[in-house]
C-alpha cells in the first residue's frame, strides 16, 4: 500500500475511507456512493477542502472550536509538554502540573463552590463518571436508593453506555438496550415543535413541572440528580421559554437532588459567559465540561464538581478513572487555550460584537419563507424550518428530510450549517468577525433559496396533516 497523503487525488482518499473508516452517526453505504468531504487545513473560521474549497465552518468542527483554528500556540505547548512528560497517570497518589494547573484555574472560573475537577477524555466519559458519581455520593451518606437519574428526551449527554442512556435520544436508545436502569426521562422545552396552543411562557412551566411530577412520582427519596444542558445542542439548539429555568430552580430549591449542568457545548464562553448556568443564573452541584475546554485540539473532558459533593467522595475510595484522565499533553493544551481565551478576551468579543451582530442578522432569516421561528443565544443559534408559518407545521415527509436537502444546499456553497431533523443549527468559533457573519447569513439564505425551490419542485412543501 502507497502512503496516503494529503496529495492524494480525492476520489482515491474518498474509496479508501469508503473501504476502511467507520464514520461515527453515519450510513456506510452513503459514503460508497458519494465519498466523503476530505478536509486537509483550516484557519481560523475556514477549512479547507482536498478540491481547494473555502468552507465556512458555522458548527467550529463539532461545537468545540471555540478560539478558531490554526492557533499555532497550540501545537508549540503540545510539542514541548510531549517532550517534557508525555504521559503520566494520576492515579496512585500521582500527579503532574498541567493537571493541577488545569484543575486550579478552572475551580477559578466556575461559579460557586464548583472547586474540584474529576478529568475524563471525553464529554461522554464525564457524563458516565457523573452518573457513578452521583449514586456513589448518595450510596455514601447512607442513601443507596437514591439511584435514579431524571433527564430529558431529545437531550445529548454522549454516546457511551452511560451517556447515550441519560440522552433523550430515542433512535440511540433503539440500537444496544437503552438506557440502562434507573434513568428516567420527562419532556424537552421545544416550544416549536411541542407547544400546541399554549404560549411559550405557559409551555415552559408546564414542561418544567414535569420534573415535580416525576419527584412526586417516583419519590424523593429515590432520586439522585436531574441532568440538563442548559441549552439543548445536539437536540436542535432548543433554546427554553424564558419561564423554564426559573421554574425548574423552583422545584429543585430545597429538595435533596442534585444538578448536574452539562456543559459540554455550553461551556466557555458559547453563550456569552463562562458557563450556560451564568447566562442562566443557576448553581449547579456538579458541571459537565469537554469540547471548547480545549477548543477541540486535544480530547479531554472532565466533571466540575461542588465542594459539598467533593467533601463526601472523598471520605472513601471512588473506584473510578481513565487511565487518560488529567493526561498531561490534552491538560497543557487545556490550559494554553484558556489562557489565550482570557489574554484576548475572546468572551467579551461574543458578548459585546459577534452574539449582538449574529443575532440581528440571524432573527432576520424568520423573512424567509422556509423559516419559521430563529432563536439564538450568545454564538449558538437554530432556525425551523416549515411549510407553514403560521401554524408552526411540520413537513409531510419524514422528519428531516426538508432539513438533509437544506444541508445538501449549504455544503454545495461552501458553508457547514448542521441540521437536526427539520432545524438547521450553527454554532460558529467564537473569534467569527462580522464580515464573516455577513458571509454566513449571505449563504445560508441562498441555500434556504435553493432548497425552497427543491422541495418545490419535488412536492415536498406540504404541510403534514
Ligand atoms: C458532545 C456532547 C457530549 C459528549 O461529548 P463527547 O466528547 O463527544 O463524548 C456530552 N454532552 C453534550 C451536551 C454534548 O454536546
Amino acid at each position: 500500500m502507497p502512503t496516503i497523503t494529503n496529495h492524494m487525488p480525492t476520489a482515491e482518499l474518498q474509496a479508501l475511507d469508503a473501504a476502511h473508516h467507520m464514520h461515527p452517526f453515519s450510513t456506510q453505504d452513503g459514503f460508497r456512493k458519494k465519498g466523503a468531504r476530505v478536509i486537509r487545513s483550516a484557519e481560523g473560521v475556514w477549512l479547507t477542502d482536498s478540491e481547494g474549497h473555502r468552507i465556512l465552518d458555522g458548527m467550529a468542527g463539532l461545537w468545540c472550536v471555540n478560539i478558531g483554528y490554526g492557533r499555532t500556540e497550540l501545537a508549540d505547548v503540545a510539542a514541548r509538554q510531549m517532550r517534557e512528560l508525555p504521559y503520566y497517570n494520576t492515579f496512585f497518589q500521582t500527579t503532574h502540573v498541567p493537571a493541577i494547573a488545569l484543575s486550579a484555574k478552572l475551580a477559578e472560573l466556575a461559579p460557586g463552590d464548583l472547586n474540584h475537577v474529576f478529568f475524563a477524555g471525553s464529554g461522554s466519559e464525564a457524563n458516565d463518571t457523573n452518573l457513578r458519581m452521583v449514586r456513589h455520593y448518595w450510596s455514601s451518606l447512607g442513601k443507596p436508593e437514591k439511584s435514579v437519574v431524571i433527564s430529558r428526551l431529545n437531550a445529548y449527554h454522549g454516546s457511551t453506555l452511560g451517556g447515550a442512556s441519560l440522552g433523550g435520544m430515542i433512535p440511540m436508545h433503539e440500537q444496544g438496550g437503552l438506557p440502562i436502569p434507573d434513568i428516567h426521562h420527562i419532556g424537552q422545552p421545544n416550544w416549536w415543535a411541542e407547544g400546541g396552543d399554549m404560549t411559550p411562557e405557559e409551555f415552559g412551566i408546564a414542561r418544567a413541572r414535569e420534573l415535580e411530577a416525576a419527584i412526586e412520582e417516583i419519590g424523593e427519596d429515590r432520586i439522585a440528580a436531574f441532568i440538563a444542558e442548559p441549552f439543548q445542542g445536539a437536540g436542535g439548539v432548543i433554546i427554553p421559554p424564558d419561564s423554564y429555568w426559573p421554574e425548574i430552580k423552583r422545584i429543585l430549591e430545597g429538595r435533596d437532588i442534585l444538578l448536574i449542568a452539562d456543559e459540554v457545548i455550553c461551556g466557555f464562553g458559547r453563550t456569552g459567559n463562562w458557563f450556560g448556568s451564568q447566562t442562566l443564573g443557576i448553581q449547579p452541584d456538579i458541571m459537565t465540561i469537554a469540547k471548547g475546554l480545549s477548543s477541540g485540539y486535544q480530547p479531554i473532558g472532565g466533571s466540575i464538581v461542588s465542594s459539598k459533593v467533593a467533601k463526601v467522595l472523598a471520605e472513601d475510595e471512588f473506584n473510578h478513572g481513565y487511565t487518560y484522565s488529567g493526561h498531561p499533553v490534552a491538560a497543557a493544551v487545556a490550559l494554553e487555550n484558556l489562557r489565550i481565551m482570557e489574554e484576548e478576551r475572546v468572551i467579551d468579543h461574543v458578548r459585546d460584537v459577534a452574539a449582538p451582530y449574529l443575532r440581528e442578522k440571524w432573527e432576520s432569516l424568520t423573512e424567509h419563507p422556509l423559516v419559521g421561528e430563529a432563536k439564538i443565544v450568545g454564538l449558538m443559534g437554530s432556525i425551523a424550518l416549515t411549510p407553514d408559518k403560521a401554524s408552526r407545521a411540520a413537513f409531510a415527509a419524514p422528519a428531516g428530510t426538508a432539513g438533509f436537502i437544506t444541508r445538501e444546499r449549504c455544503f454545495a456553497n461552501n458553508l457547514i450549517m448542521r441540521h437536526v431533523y427539520d432545524r438547521m443549527i450553527i454554532a460558529p468559533p467564537l473569534v467569527i468577525r462580522p464580515e464573516e457573519i455577513d458571509i454566513l447569513i449571505e449563504r445560508a439564505w441562498q441555500s434556504l433559496d435553493e432548497s425552497m425551490a427543491r422541495l418545490k419542485e419535488e412536492g415536498l412543501l406540504k404541510a403534514a396533516a
